[in-house]
């Protein structure tokens, strides 16, 4: 009998412990229906709530693993866009994770708001309709899930995961780990980054509200951003994030984070944003969507114009004057264009600088129009930052090629065409954009 009565209090035990779940002991409160208390996703409810959007969603939502933590938990992943053009891989890529820091739960929040924000109103909405048509769109919205389960800042090694990142490491950190990209959590988000091709990434942290920019090599105590090479791109970007929700900018707090590796060795446009001030307070859940929907703003903003994150230049108009053709060239990009050469008919043109929102008049003398030929462009759009070793970071260089015969630059003869699409129609101009990237 006694056995009989320990087995079954056993299993009450046993029945209670699954009931509640680590959740529980963790302080991570539970999830009520309605307009009660509001929980913040964790990772136990996390996978089923991408399912669930996804599965609504199937032809522009998918949902996987970029790979698992220290305690074999899944650090999920939804991509969004439209898998069935046929263009989709080239896309810009815009890449948003958030919860580093496993106790920053409003990170994950604002990403889980930001997914629904593009599957709830697409078809909609407008910019959720081109987000989604002409990005491709990852997020995880949950980098340390056994920080999270646990409700603490680090990972089951005791590691500040956002401190761990080989790229200036452990110059100014606490908790930066053994090495530099020693942590699972840190190698898997590192290689999905480096596997997809990203023109954006926007991390999301909580603590303070602001955006953080990423270090430079300046050496010292303190590596604040450097303004080199990018400072106007990142200025340009942070300006307009500030206009659009009023939130400041300033440089990071420690080496090894995940801004400086992206931006630093992969080129990739990177900048943290703290969403909020207060860590891991319960609200209801319309004061959370009301807290988080300024961040939820910017999120937009930097998947809408995740190809205007560096100099971007295309043609505004063609006209051919009789003595020469004249190409105005505008960046549209948040970078300035460096080092741009033109070339056309075998002429050669070199340009400086073309600043951002800026046109530049590019003139080629008229017997360069004879011959059927296609404008070159050539610019650095992004430089990158040099690394402790003084290497340097890869130049990005784009390349594109407007392909046009010399009919086609004549019947624009004297006629400044109001912009470049109308030309295209008209003149039936053939575009080339060919991108090529060199990341170390
Ligand atoms: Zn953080």
């Amino acid at each position: 009998m006694k056995l009989n009565a320990a087995f079954s209090a056993a299993l009450v035990l046993a029945f209670i412990a699954v009931c509640l779940p680590a959740s529980s002991a963790n302080m991570v409160p539970f999830e009520t229906d309605g307009d009660e208390l509001y929980v913040y996703t964790n990772y136990f409810t996390l996978k089923s709530k991408l399912d669930e959007m996804a599965q609504a969603h199937p032809d522009i939502a998918k949902v996987f693993s970029i790979g698992q933590s220290m305690e074999g938990n899944d650090m999920w992943c939804i991509e969004i866009g439209k898998f069935s053009d046929a263009n989709y891989s080239e896309h810009p890529g815009f890449y948003l994770d958030a919860t580093h820091h496993g106790d920053e739960n409003r990170g994950t929040e604002t990403a889980m708001f930001f997914i629904e924000f593009l599957l709830e109103n697409y078809g909609k909405n407008a910019t959720a309709n081109f987000i989604v048509e002409n990005r491709r769109t990852y997020v995880t919205p949950m980098i340390n899930p056994d920080g999270n389960i646990k409700f603490v800042r680090y990972n089951d090694n005791i590691v500040d995961l956002n401190r761990n990142y080989p790229h200036e490491w452990g110059i100014s950190a606490e908790n930066q780990g053994a090495s530099a990209g020693s942590e699972i959590e840190v190698q898997n988000n590192m290689a999905f980054i480096s596997s997809h091709n990203l023109d954006c990434y926007f991390s999301l942290h909580t603590g303070t509200y602001d955006l953080v920019r990423p270090l430079c090599d300046v050496g010292g105590e303190y590596r604040g951003f450097r303004p080199e090479p990018d400072v106007v791109l990142y200025d340009t970007v942070c300006d307009k994030i500030n206009g659009l929700i009023g939130m400041g900018y300033r440089g990071s707090s420690g080496t090894g984070e995940s801004i400086a590796w992206a931006y630093g060795v992969k080129s990739v446009f990177s900048l943290l944003m703290e969403v909020c001030i207060d860590q891991d307070l319960p609200v209801a859940y319309e004061d959370a969507r009301a807290k988080l929907a300024d961040p939820l703003k910017a999120c937009i903003f930097m998947a809408e114009n995740a190809d205007r994150m560096c100099a971007k230049l295309s043609v505004e108009t063609v006209s051919n004057s009789g003595a020469e053709a004249v190409f105005k060239i505008k960046n549209e990009g948040f970078g300035p264009a460096i080092n741009c050469t033109f070339g056309f008919a075998g002429n050669s043109i070199h340009v400086l600088e073309i600043g951002s929102g800026n046109i530049s008049e590019i003139k080629f003398p008229a017997e360069a129009a004879e011959s059927d030929s296609a404008l070159s462009m050539e610019y650095v759009k992004i430089k990158g930052m040099k690394t402790q070793g003084g290497n340097e970071v890869g130049e990005v260089i784009v390349q594109s090629a407007y392909a046009l015969s010399s009919d086609e630059l004549k019947s624009a003869g004297g006629v400044s065409t109001p912009g470049f699409e109308l030309l295209a129609l008209a003149a039936g101009l053939c575009m080339v954009l060919i991108c090529r990237k060199r990341r170390r």
